[in-house]
């Protein structure tokens, strides 16, 4: 008897590429689990951000109490406390970029997305969902588009949430996240082995939905 084994689908990229949006979507197409890694990575350094004095990285990161819940609008709670506003502001981005560079943060990082994605079809969305936490996905992808487009897309975003910013210091800090994520030595932003990249430059959500499922169904063909 063969045991079906879950469906892992992974999409990799830059902030501003479109990805949360496209996850989210695509997981609820495809009846699968969503994971947001980007929110993991959120929690750790706001958890860092209001550890006791003196407590180390090693420390905070053991029985650190999260929860998460990711969908339409992701909930994260940390020793009960709702903090899924807290974790979207422009100075957790910055220190979570910061943090993801240590080691021990992306081990409990992959761990707790190999976690949730044991046993269930998902669709996972960060920046190495690809080539480190699921390298033999089903399928990967991976979605990029021009900086300006991505710092555009990233300014209305923050406004249509209430935490609006000049658009070059939305630039700038999507810039200063850019380098370090695809400069540090641990698992850095590079296109996953056999990922299919899409440009999604003057593409709306539903253009790139379309591409995706494209290819989902030819790669579903051609396993048949
Ligand atoms: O995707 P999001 O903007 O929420 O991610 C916040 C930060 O977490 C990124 O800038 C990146 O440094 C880090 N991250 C990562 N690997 C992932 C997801 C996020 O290093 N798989």
């Amino acid at each position: 008897m063969t045991v079906k084994k879950n469906t892992i689908i992974t999409i990799d990229g830059p902030s501003g590429a479109g990805k949360s949006t496209i996850a989210k979507l695509l997981a609820s197409t495809a009846g699968y689990t969503y994971i947001d890694s980007g929110a993991i990575y959120r929690s750790i350094a706001y958890a860092y951000k209001i550890r006791k004095d003196g407590e180390s990285l090693e420390e905070l990161l053991h029985n650190l109490p999260v929860t998460f819940e990711f969908g339409e609008n992701t909930r994260v709670t940390l020793s009960g406390e709702d903090i899924s506003e807290e974790i979207r502001t422009p100075d957790i981005s910055l220190l979570a970029s910061r943090l993801s560079q240590q080691v021990p943060v992306r081990e409990y990082a992959n761990a707790t997305q190999r976690r949730l994605a044991a046993d269930r079809n998902s669709v996972l969305e960060g920046r190495d969902t690809g080539s480190v936490v699921f390298p033999d996905a089903d399928i990967k992808f991976y979605l990029d588009a021009r900086p300006d487009e991505r710092a555009n897309r990233r300014h209305t975003e923050l406004a249509s949430k209430g935490r609006g910013q000049e658009f070059h210091t939305v630039r700038q800090e999507m810039d200063k996240r850019d380098a370090n994520d695809s400069t540090r030595a641990v698992a850095p932003l590079v296109i996953p082995d056999g990922a299919i990249v899409v440009d999604t430059t003057g593409k709306d959500i539903e253009g790139v939905l379309r591409i995706i499922l494209n290819h989902i169904k030819k790669r579903d063909s051609q396993r048949k």
